[in-house]
């Protein structure tokens, strides 16, 4: 949570104040900030946020977050799973989307 807030993502000047003012909307998109961030996460966490915001706009925020709720439901309790970690934070049961190999990599 600490990251979120600091997040250059989340403060951007862009946003004009606004928080919920998605990326994908932004003149400037893909712009550096975001393509970092990207970067990082996709080598560390294997989650491509360009996509999932391109994802957005295709096929719209609720039908989105009606697919990641599915998508990131740990199979063993039913509660999601967080990206930056390799297992689920209420039972510990395996992370199945969290790359293998990222585990000596996690920022805490
Ligand atoms: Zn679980």
């Amino acid at each position: 949570m600490y990251h979120c807030t600091i997040c250059s993502i989340t403060t951007c000047p862009e946003k004009h104040g606004n928080e919920k003012q998605l990326c994908s909307d932004c003149s400037k998109f893909p712009c550096r900030r975001i393509k970092d961030l990207n970067k990082r996460y996709v080598s560390k966490y294997g989650e491509s946020p360009i996509e999932n915001l391109n994802q957005m706009n295709a096929i719209g925020l609720i039908d989105f977050i009606n697919v990641q709720n599915e998508k990131w439901k740990c199979s063993k309790c039913n509660e999601l799973l967080c990206v930056h970690n390799d297992v689920c934070l209420n039972c510990g049961n395996v992370n199945e989307y969290f790359p293998k190999d990222s585990n000596d990599l996690i920022d805490k």
